[in-house]
């Protein structure tokens, strides 16, 4: 049988650890071949190296998503290895503060700005062309369910995520004529290293699993399939939604 997303080509920002690993290697698994990255040298190595075990077809580029140069290697390499771009997953973010918003310093407000929303637009700049050149594709945008609640301890966070819900938004109206859907994934609490204080504390895992209907917290895995399933033709006639996978927490607006 083939498999959902062969012969396509992905990109996968934020892909050696947490979601974005998950991710990568749920698109390859269902037929992708996978651009992955990160910051680090030596987790792209370690990551690639884990997924080629598998006999999955990816390749591994270093990226942090704030830096030009690095972008444009992203991009450059899916295209010189890879012939082209057909997924796109914005999935890296960064939270460097802690508090009651008012007390956000500058610095952390335009640090997560520039990395969670910013960056995000300037990928999707550089990328559209490229799918417009294979007929059309699909974006994902990571959010967040505190891009819908905010939450009294990483407002400025949450504030970012309901960014992307917008620019989720706003790049529909550009990119629907261009056969091009957009979508977002809102995870709620997943056990990464992101969320760890959240959950390394068993009375903070108590405390924060108490509004989730399942009772627990998720893992990167279950993030993945959704992800894979927008990514692929069976979700040719959905675009500009958002699907929360966050065991039943409170996640609306
Ligand atoms: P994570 O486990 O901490 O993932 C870290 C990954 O991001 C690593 O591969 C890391 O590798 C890479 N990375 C960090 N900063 C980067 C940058 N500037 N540029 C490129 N790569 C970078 O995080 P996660 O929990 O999987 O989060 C993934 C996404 O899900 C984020 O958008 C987050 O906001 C969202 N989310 C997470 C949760 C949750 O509970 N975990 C809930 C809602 C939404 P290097 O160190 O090598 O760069």
């Amino acid at each position: 049988m083939a498999q959902k997303l062969a012969g396509k080509i992905a990109i996968v920002t934020a892909s050696t650890d947490g979601i974005g690993y998950a991710i990568a290697e749920k698109l390859a698994q269902d037929g992708a071949k996978v651009v992955v990255s990160s910051r680090k040298q030596a987790n792209v190595d370690a990551a690639v190296k884990k997924l080629k075990s598998q006999n999955l077809d990816v390749v591994g580029v270093v990226c942090h998503v704030g830096k030009p140069e690095d972008r444009d290697r992203l991009v450059t390499t899916a295209i010189e290895k890879y012939g082209g771009i057909d997924i796109f997953v914005s999935n890296a973010a960064v939270n460097p503060f802690f508090g009651p918003i008012l007390d956000c310093p500058e610095s952390a407000w335009d640090k997560i700005f520039d990395i969670n929303v910013k960056t995000t637009f300037l990928l999707c700049k550089a990328i559209v062309p490229q799918m417009q050149k294979r007929g059309g594709g699909s974006i994902i945008l990571v959010s967040s369910t505190s891009g819908y609640e905010p939450n009294a301890i990483i407002g400025p966070y949450g504030v970012s995520k309901t960014a992307v819900l917008g620019l989720k938004k706003a790049l529909v109206h550009q990119l629907s004529p261009m056969n091009i859907r957009v979508n977002c994934l809102a995870p709620g609490l997943i056990k990464t290293r992101f969320s760890e204080a959240l959950w390394k504390d068993s009375n903070n895992l108590k405390i924060a699993t108490q509004n989730i209907k399942l009772g627990r917290i998720g893992e990167a895995r279950e993030c993945a399939g959704i992800v894979a399933f927008l990514a692929s033709d069976e979700a040719s006639y959905i675009t500009d939604e958002t699907v929360m996978v966050s065991g039943g927490a409170q996640s609306r607006l």
